[in-house]
């Protein structure tokens, strides 16, 4: 039976990292999708800027696994081998900048991908002052994780990350990376990170390497995604908010913006649980104690940090962590932090896209660059400023050229984050770098279900549906959900 125009069988709110998948893998399978967009470009938080012959990320972002991921998946499926390029550089593309506790800023260059070469790892006991016994804790630890099974690993979604590493006796520079390195890739504070995700992802490091990026750019993958919806008999429409998802009989039947009604069988929001059940639905259509569970969720923290366009090679490495024993951040750590005690060293993490494609800059041998500092996700906290500006300090410290070479910079934080991609709808939240926290009782089990309790109303991206980090979480979810919708739709 042919179909009205405006009449789909799934509606799509938002083309980040959970919505686009989602919409080109239902697309593939034959549905008629709308794919609706409030910016001009799919990726969401990880969308790529084109300016004056420079492509960059607006908020930064590699992929993790950087080999074995869900983009490989995701592009065998949808047959876009021409048109996506996986980037991982060989190589010592990636570096460390530990300040030890005598004050001396160590460096450490390494592949992406771990080789156990017996190299790699003198050259991370030197870096860290470890003991050859550390080294066997080290080795203790990474081999417990790796021999957990699925199971296992999912029985410490109500443990935290911390509790969960201190019985392993690392000394501190040991324990300041691996909990550094959580703080960077779940944005939460590792006392209450679930050590179901930190390990998950900490085996998924181990397996396949920390650091893919996209040719082109990272946002290049969902806007395959946009046009393999757009070829396969859906739609795509850009730069258009969706005000309203329409409920009628107490079903969701479609989403309205400010031109059109569009219908659907099944509607399903990448815009955040919060927004989609507070204001584009309604909390009136939803029970009494499911909405006080969606006002109570935790959001992780936000990212702020200085984008940067530089006509030199400043950087070594396309990834660099910059940290000290002090830097990594429980609660405590980071409440003190807002209450304007920081640090020697905030924790820094510095991205180079243009390490991993050297196409995306206008002049070979010229960098686009990302500076990012952790912070409230709160849109009025004066903390992204302070963050931003001691970020600064350090970077300059470290790479004294940085400013010298900045052909321009463009600072961003948790306003402009919730202006692209997230309302706030919950007091203090909006700028959510990852979406709802991976903290315990939000993971799992006890996460958000990607089927909501109004009738034809699912949910898709780091909110629901799946584990991981950042953007392999969302495409996690976009295949979960993926399958929750065709069994829906029948
Ligand atoms: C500074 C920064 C650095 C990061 N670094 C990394 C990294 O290195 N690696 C990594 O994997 N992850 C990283 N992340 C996290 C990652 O970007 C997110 O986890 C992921 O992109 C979230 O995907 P999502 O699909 O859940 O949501 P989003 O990306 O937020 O997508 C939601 C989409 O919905 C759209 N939308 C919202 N409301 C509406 C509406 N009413 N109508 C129409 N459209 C709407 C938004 O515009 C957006 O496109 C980083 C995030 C930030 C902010």
């Amino acid at each position: 039976m042919s179909q009205a125009e405006d009449e789909y069988d799934v509606a799509v709110v938002g083309a980040g990292y959970g919505g686009a998948p989602l919409a080109a893998l239902l697309a593939s399978a034959g549905r008629r999708v709308a794919l609706v967009e409030k910016t001009p470009r799919a990726g969401g938080k990880t969308q790529t800027l084109d300016r004056r012959g420079y492509r960059y990320e607006m908020f930064g972002a590699v992929g993790i696994p950087a080999v074995g991921s869900r983009v490989d998946e995701l592009v065998e499926i949808l047959g876009i081998q021409d048109r996506v390029r996986l980037l991982v550089p060989d190589g010592p593309a990636a570096a460390i900048r530990y300040r030890a506790p005598d004050g001396a800023w160590r460096v450490q260059h390494s592949p992406l991908r771990q080789t156990g070469d017996p190299e790699d790892l003198a050259t991370l006991q030197r870096t860290f002052g470890a003991t050859d016994a550390d080294m066997d804790l080290l080795g203790t630890f990474y081999l417990s994780i790796l021999s957990m099974s699925e199971d296992e690993v999912f029985a410490l979604d109500d443990t935290g990350m911390l509790a969960f590493l201190r019985p392993f006796g690392l000394p501190a520079g040991l324990e300041s990376q691996i909990l550094a390195t959580m703080n960077m890739l779940f944005v939460v504070p590792v006392d209450l990170l679930a050590a179901s995700e930190g390990v998950l992802v900490l085996r998924q490091i181990v397996t396949g390497g920390a650091g893919r990026f996209h040719a082109g750019g990272y946002g290049q993958v969902a806007e395959a995604c946009a046009a393999v919806v757009a070829e396969r008999g859906g739609t795509f429409v850009r730069s258009t908010r969706v005000e309203e998802i329409v409920v009628e009989g107490g079903r969701a039947v479609g989403v309205r913006t400010s031109g059109r009604t569009i219908r659907a069988r099944a509607v399903v929001s990448n815009a955040g649980i919060q927004p989609t059940v507070l204001k584009l639905v309604g909390a009136q259509h939803f029970p009494a104690d499911y909405v006080a569970v969606v006002e109570g969720l935790e959001p992780s923290w936000s990212i702020a940090g200085l984008r940067y366009v530089l006509d030199d090679r400043v950087f070594d490495a396309a990834l660099t962590p910059v940290f000290s024993d002090q830097s990594w951040l429980d609660s405590q750590r980071f409440a003190a932090m807002e209450a304007g005690d920081w640090p020697d060293v905030p924790l820094i993490a510095v991205d180079v896209a243009s390490e991993f494609d050297p196409g995306l800059v206008a002049v070979p041998g010229h960098q686009v660059a990302n500076i990012q500092v952790f912070v409230s996700p709160d849109p009025a906290s004066p903390m992204a400023d302070e963050a931003v500006r001691r970020a600064r300090e350090v970077v300059a410290d470290l790479w004294p050229g940085l400013e010298r070479h900045t052909l321009w910079s463009e600072p961003y934080g948790p306003r402009q984050i919730s202006r692209m991609t997230r309302d706030a709808t919950v007091p203090g939240s909006g700028g959510e770098a990852v979406g709802i926290a991976q903290v315990v009782g939000q993971v799992g089990r006890s996460k958000p279900d990607a089927r909501t309790p109004l009738p034809g109303l699912f949910l898709v991206g780091c909110d629901a549906g799946g584990r991981g980090a950042g953007t392999h979480q969302a495409l996690d979810s976009a295949f979960n959900v993926a399958d929750v919708v065709q069994a829906e739709l029948g």
